[in-house]
């Protein structure tokens, strides 16, 4: 199990109950959490703006990133690189499950090296596969 309170102290932010919990919840779960279950995770005991300063700070200090979302909703999973710098250096690729709607952090699919041949600059790749997570498959 990961010490959420290390981890926080390592990235310098505030070790509040809410930020704590918050981490909580990432380390937990096998997918990723839409910002607004977030928000009704904690509704009534944290307002918004708290929320969201959080999710931001987690993000800037590489313990989160963003991942695809089957509605193009917000949608965040915990960072198991070592992003805690606060550069997010992913290679990993997501499913997007098409059964439970959930996204997933594939480490065993990587993303390909593309070489900024055209003279694009490319910052980083998503690879972002559609199918059925292993779950689903068992029902
Ligand atoms: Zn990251
Ligand atoms: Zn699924
Ligand atoms: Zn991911």
């Amino acid at each position: 199990m990961i010490d959420v309170h290390s981890m926080l102290k390592m990235c310098n932010l505030k070790r509040t109950p809410f930020r704590v919990n918050l981490l909580e919840l990432f380390v937990q779960t096998k997918s990723s959490i839409q910002t607004h279950t977030i928000r009704e995770t904690f509704e009534g005991r944290f307002n918004k703006a708290t929320i969201y300063r959080a999710i931001e700070a987690f993000e800037k200090n590489g313990l989160i990133h963003k991942v695809p979302d089957i509605n193009n909703l917000l949608r965040y999973a915990l960072c198991r690189e070592n992003c805690v710098n606060g550069s997010h250096k992913h290679t990993h690729s997501h499913l997007i499950c098409n059964s439970c709607r959930e996204t997933y952090c594939i480490d065993q699919i990587t993303t390909p090296n593309i070489p900024s041949a055209i003279g694009l600059k490319i910052d980083y790749v998503d690879l972002v596969l559609n199918g059925e997570c292993f779950s689903c498959q068992l029902n």
